[in-house]
Parts: C-alpha cells; structure tokens; sequence
C-alpha cells in the first residue's frame, strides 16, 4: 500500500485550498488554518521531508532557502518587533503533520518557555 499523501502534499499539488502567500521553485507558503498568532504562516518545502529528522546533507540548501523566505514574508508582514519561527518534529516535538514545516508567527508577544 502507498503511503498517503500528507495534507501539506496536497496543498502543495493543488488538491485542497489554502490561503497561499508565496511560492516559488522550491517552497510555499500559507495562512495556518488555525492561527496562533494574529500572523501564523507555515512555510513548507516543495520536496517531501518528513522532519528536521529526516534531513539529508542536500537539503542544507533548501533549509537556508526556507529561512531566506521567512525573512521575506516577515518583512512583508511587517514584523518588525520580531516574531518567532518554530519547527516541531515528531511526537515529543508536537508535530501533527509529518512534512516538515517552518512557523512564522508574530504581531503579538509571545510567552517563553514554551508549553
Ligand atoms: P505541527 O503541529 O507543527 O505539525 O503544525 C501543523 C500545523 O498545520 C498546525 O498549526 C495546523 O493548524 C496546521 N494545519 C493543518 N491543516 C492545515 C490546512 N489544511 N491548512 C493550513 N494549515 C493547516
């Protein structure tokens, strides 16, 4: 049996909505459906990566890439206080979708240490 495709997968191929703010060759970027935040943005790879976990050497790349975008959108977010990038991995990490996801959450003050 095939794995399924995960539902970051089927955003990326076009097969369920989401609010989309950027894209380009090798990521996307788009509203979370279930804000934390007045902004909360997930930026994902093209490339399916299960977690931080499951990185190869190869995708240092793309990981640099993925920060270069965050710095993109939280310009044009207007983020200038700050805001906080976050990437859970695997169950302890609390992660709920398993392809790997940068947060860029801001436009409020965030508690510290996390739950
Ligand atoms: P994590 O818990 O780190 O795996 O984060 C997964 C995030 O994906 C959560 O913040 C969810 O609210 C968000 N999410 C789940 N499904 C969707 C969707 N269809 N569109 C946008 N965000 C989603």
């Amino acid at each position: 049996m095939p794995t399924p495709k995960t539902i970051f997968k089927r955003i990326i191929d076009g097969e369920i909505p989401a609010k989309i703010i950027y894209e380009d060759e090798f990521s996307l970027a788009f509203h979370d459906v279930s804000p934390q935040a007045p902004v909360h943005i997930l930026i994902i790879p093209r490339k399916e990566i299960e977690s931080v976990a499951e990185l190869q050497p190869e995708d240092a790349a793309l990981m640099g890439h993925l920060f270069l975008v965050v710095q993109k959108i939280a310009q044009e977010q207007g983020l200038t206080n700050g805001f906080r990038t976050v990437i859970n991995t695997g169950r302890d990490g609390g992660q709920t979708v398993p392809h790997l996801h940068l947060h860029l959450m801001g436009k409020r003050a965030l508690g510290w240490p996390p739950g």
